[in-house]
This record gives C-alpha cells, structure tokens and sequence, in this order.
C-alpha cells in the first residue's frame, strides 16, 4: 500500500477509476490526515497535452472571485504596497486584474502562455510579500518538495484547492476523472499536519488558504474575508443562476 506523501502514515485504498477514458487508476486516502493521492501518475504526459484543461470553464468566475478574496486578504493583513507573485498565473488575468487594483503583481507560469500580463513577468526577481497558487496543489506530484519551492519565493503562500472530505466521497467533479490532472486531494487536516511539519502557520477561510511563516490577525483576517462575501453578493457572484457547472458539465460529455 503507498505511504501517505503529507504524514508518511498508511492509507487504504478508497476506489480504483477510469481516468482519460482508458487507465485503471487507484486512488488512496492516507487513514492519519486523511490526504488522498493517486497511485504514480504515469498518464500526466497525455493529461497536460492542454496546461488548462478543456472541461475547466470556471476561469473568470475564480478570478474575479480570487480577485475580490485577495485584494481584502492583502489590503488588511499584508503590505499593500509589496511585491506579489502570481505563480501559475495561467493566460495571466489574475496579474492584470490584481495590478488594475494597485497590487504590484508578476506572473509566472511554465506551461500556458502570457497573454494579457505582458511586461509582468517574474523575471529574476526572487523574494515576494506573498505568492499566489490557485488550484495547483492539487497537481502536484510531491506537494512537500513543491511547497519547498514556492516557500523560497516568500514567507507566505495564499492557495486555493479544492478540499475532500474524509471519508473521500465516491463521487466528486473535482476529481477530474475526464483530464486526470488531480493527483493530491488535500483534507484541512493534512493542510494543517502539513503546516506543523514546515514550521508554518495555516490559515483558512471562505475558500482561500494560506500557509504562512507570518502570524495574521485572526480578527483581521476574518474581517477581510467577511467583506469579500458581501462584495461578491453585491456584484452577483452568489448566483444561483450561474451556467458554470452545466457548461462545465456539456464539455465533460462532448470530450467522451
Ligand atoms: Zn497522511
């Protein structure tokens, strides 16, 4: 049975299921903190022949969301005049987005071209205030040694991943069975293991997580993330009308 990569501790095989269409993959949920991985992906090669993956219609609704989240999250516990990295920043809208708000943000991203944070690049620039990682962790092969490396950019690492239940559902559209890019399915359990072991404090909130060699202000980052709720009811975001989980849906069924 693999070892759980968070706490090293057993895990126990919690279903086996057809990713792309045609592998037979097990997936295992660790019985300590309740990390559930993949067995060793050998399928990513055909997962990543797109960096974003088709049926992922949700883009613009998690940048204006991440947006709103981030800008409170910044303005009241972080140096509002420090500077960011967006790592992973995909076509680059969350740089923009964040600089059209007076962030100074960079982006960085191996995979998926710049297109709309030209001239933001990370370059050479080594240390940030904090670093951005939306829906990454979730991708990561070995989450410790790719936590290792963002914690290099800086003290503080603000992430978004979706987090599983224990005990793991049987059904989930997170796991993303269609693309098999899902390899590392966190618990806050795990996320907070995993914060002890790196010395670090773990935060989380309204969706947004954070690990951070920083203390925050409870009460401040509770307020911030109170205020991004009320924002995104103001401006429609809470909807129950949105098209995004059908569209997501209609792309899923076209691609089999
Ligand atoms: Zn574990």
């Amino acid at each position: 049975m693999e070892k759980c990569k968070i706490c090293s501790q057993e895990t126990k095989l919690i279903f086996k299921r057809q990713v792309l269409r045609k592998f037979l993959v097990s997936y295992f949920q660790c019985e300590n903190c309740g990390f559930t991985q993949t067995e060793k992906p050998f399928w990513l090669s055909e997962s990543y022949d797109e960096s974003m993956n088709l049926g992922d219609v949700g883009q613009m609704v998690r940048c204006i969301s991440n947006l709103i989240k981030v800008k409170n999250l910044l303005r009241y516990n972080f140096n509002s005049a420090g500077v960011y990295l967006d790592f992973a920043g995909g076509y680059g809208m969350f740089t923009r987005a964040m600089r059209d708000f007076g962030f100074n943000f960079f982006w960085d991203d191996l995979y998926t071209p710049n297109l709309i944070a030209k001239g933001f690049e990370k370059g050479d620039k080594l240390r940030f205030e904090a670093v951005t990682v939306f829906e990454c962790f979730e991708h990561f092969e070995n989450p410790i040694d790719e936590i290792h490396k963002l914690l290099k950019y800086s003290d503080t690492i603000i992430f978004t991943t979706g987090l599983i239940t224990e005990p793991a559902p049987k059904e989930w559209w997170y796991y993303g069975f269609d693309h098999g890019q899902h390899i590392s399915l966190f618990t806050k359990n795990s996320l907070e293991y995993l914060a002890k072991k790196l010395g670090c404090s773990f935060y989380s909130r309204f969706g947004i997580h954070i690990l951070s060699n920083r203390k925050l202000s409870p009460v401040r980052f509770w307020y911030s993330m109170f205020l991004s709720k009320i924002e995104l009811k103001i401006i429609g975001m809470v909807n129950k009308n949105s098209l995004t989980s059908q569209d997501h849906f209609k792309l899923v069924e076209e691609k089999k």
